[in-house]
């Protein structure tokens, strides 16, 4: 998607030859015309698959998720994040490790939104490792939900993630692919 590789070109910055920061349109800062058509895109690649619910992490995925949601004109959960969690009825519960934090939280999603019917899109900001995803991937498979495919805003294909997704089988769906962030440069890869 031209528009996001263009503003990551722009407005991005790299803070090492794994992070690349985009807190001034997507993770702190919002720029919602872009956030629509990243929407747009998702919701056009991922049109005629029977999606009835978006999944997607708290905080950073929710704009994206919001706006693919409001194109395919289904509900957006979000997995929530706790330190820890002691009341645990009525909910499904994984554990998922920060990439960015480099901590371990509990994703929850109550079982009153979710549920063996439903046909799920998963969407989220970054794909790195894929300890994200798979979190996400976990909380669904306990619904007893199935899974259209992944939509990500931006992803880090020299990171272990998407291979691993691939190898498993998902359809994954990412706006900007970057290969290299090396020499605080971004190297989109198509
Ligand atoms: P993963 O779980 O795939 O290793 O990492 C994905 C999650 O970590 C995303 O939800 C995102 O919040 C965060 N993340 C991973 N890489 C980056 C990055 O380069 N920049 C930012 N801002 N967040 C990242």
């Amino acid at each position: 998607m031209e528009a996001l590789k263009q503003k990551i070109r722009d407005e991005g910055t790299v803070l090492s030859e794994h992070v690349l920061k985009v807190d001034a349109f997507l993770n702190h800062q919002i720029d919602p015309a872009l956030m629509q058509q990243i929407g747009h895109e998702f919701a056009q690649r991922f049109a005629g698959q029977g999606i009835t619910k978006i999944v997607t992490i708290e905080a950073s995925g929710i704009a994206p998720a919001v706006m693919a949601g409001l194109e395919l004109g289904v509900p957006v959960i979000f997995a929530r994040k706790y330190q820890s969690l002691t009341l645990t009825d009525n909910l499904y519960i994984s554990k998922v490790f920060s990439f960015t934090k480099q901590t371990e939280s509990t994703l929850a999603i109550s079982s009153k939104h979710l549920n063996a019917e439903d046909h799920v899109l998963l969407i989220d900001d970054f794909l790195a490792n894929g300890h994200a995803a798979h979190a996400l991937i976990d909380l669904i498979g306990q619904a007893g939900a199935s899974i259209a495919g992944i939509g990500v805003v931006i992803e880090k294909s020299f990171q272990r993630g998407r291979a691993e997704l691939d190898e498993q089988g998902y359809r994954v769906e990412s706006l900007a692919r970057i290969g290299s962030l090396k020499d605080g440069l971004v190297s989109f890869i198509d």
